[in-house]
């Protein structure tokens, strides 16, 4: 029995032989890489310089005192350049890509976030630079096409099943196996065959590490309870890491609930979904009785994935950590909370983390501490908020 890259019965390498070679170069590049120390000491310089890390971990004043429970921190990923968290783990693999000699990346992108995210890295590092893109998603998501453009990618619009995120990744598989000798895949959430979740999760490990340290010299102690939103589960993997030995944290996950879990308009994968197997990995997905992929819905484009990270699904089976559905309407209301009460616009994903929060602070104790993990900023999403409420802005 193969038991690489298992999380319980979760993850493995589910993949056709031809993508299998890549899969397995992969695999030993990573197995070589990942505790050498002049890799490590590139990658912390790449945090620290270009990232713009460590990222802040700020008291929430207003918030705590409103709420009326446990102490509020908010891990600001929002600060990292790019907006998001999702640049730690792209410097990483693409660090990762040059050791291996790779001359060209690839990547999927949803709402456009990671592209733009692998995109930046790519200028940095003069690699060429090839983004995969449902070609619903790219019409949604105009700005983010023009954006990588403008960084110097190629953006290429997937017209195949429902020309969104996962038609996007199921041709970036098709080119990497294809153009193997030369090109990396750098795939954007703890999701894949093995070793991708485990190798993102590794890149993501930073943002919980910082928080107990910052915390330790804030506080003195550990925090009672961390908070983060789910789509594939890279931000959170990255914030809950460092805690799972701690089994006093309390680890919460936010996933998109969009206009309710009892609707077929969500994407709230462990409230409704089922174990499947789906892009190389065994983990819990949205699908229909005969195994097909759901569509998913979500107010927040980098949360409407129809899957989760394998290492969550265990995380959720052994009940390490506990997942609740977010709605639309609540993940606005959050949004718009975080940024009258602390002048701080979240992401929308992020809201939905913001949201859990709200309901958990309350019921702890004001010697406690909840930490969110502030995944990314909200600039992004203020019109299509503006939108839900009605508003009627001017945007091109
Ligand atoms: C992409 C994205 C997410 C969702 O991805 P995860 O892998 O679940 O973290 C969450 N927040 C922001 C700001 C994002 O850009």
């Amino acid at each position: 029995m193969n038991k690489v890259g298992r999380f319980g019965e979760f993850g493995g390498q589910y993949v056709p032989e031809t993508v299998m070679n890549a899969v397995h170069e992969l695999e030993a590049a990573y197995d070589k890489y990942k505790d050498d120390p002049d890799f490590k000491a590139e990658l912390t310089a790449l945090y620290r310089d270009y990232a713009n890390r460590p990222s802040m971990l700020y008291y929430a004043k207003h918030m705590t005192e409103d709420l009326g429970g446990a102490k509020v921190y908010i891990k600001r990923e929002d600060l990292n350049h790019t907006g998001a968290h999702k640049i730690n783990n792209v410097l990483g693999q693409i660090l990762l890509a040059k050791r291996m000699g790779k001359k060209r990346i690839i990547a999927e992108t949803g709402a456009g976030q990671h592209g733009v995210a692998t995109a930046t890295v790519c200028a940095l590092m003069g690699l060429e630079c090839c983004v995969y893109m449902g070609e619903e998603d790219t019409k949604r998501q105009s700005l983010n096409v023009y954006r990588m453009e403008l960084l110097g990618a190629k953006v290429v619009p997937v017209s195949s099943g429902t020309c969104t995120l996962k038609d996007a990744i199921n041709e970036a598989m098709r080119d990497w196996c294809t153009n193997i000798e030369t090109t990396f895949y750098c795939i954007g959430s703890v999701m894949g065959p093995h070793p991708y979740p485990e190798m993102v999760r590794d890149f993501q490990k930073i943002v919980g590490e910082e928080i107990k340290a910052e915390l330790m010299e804030r506080e003195g102690r550990l925090p009672d309870c961390v908070v983060a939103c789910v789509g594939g589960g890279s931000n959170a993997m990255g914030a809950f890491y460092d805690f799972i030995p701690d089994t006093s944290v309390r680890l919460v996950g936010a996933e998109a609930a969009g206009r309710g879990i009892n609707t077929a308009d969500t994407a709230a994968t462990l409230s409704c979904g089922s174990v499947g197997i789906f892009h190389g990995m065994k983990s819990m997905f949205l699908q229909d009785k005969f195994g097909q992929i759901a569509p998913v819905y979500s107010i927040s484009a980098g949360l409407d994935y129809p899957g989760i990270g394998p290492e969550h699904a265990n995380l959720w089976k052994t009940g390490r950590a506990e997942y609740v559905p977010v709605t639309d309407e609540e993940a606005v209301c959050a949004f718009e909370y975080l940024s009258k009460t602390e002048g701080i616009i979240p992401a929308i994903e992020s809201a939905h983390a913001v949201s859990a929060a709200m309901k958990i602070a309350p019921t702890m104790s004001k010697d406690q501490i909840i930490v969110i993990n502030l995944s990314g900023r909200g600039d992004k999403d203020v019109y299509s908020v503006a939108r839900y409420r009605g508003h009627n802005i001017e945007n091109s």
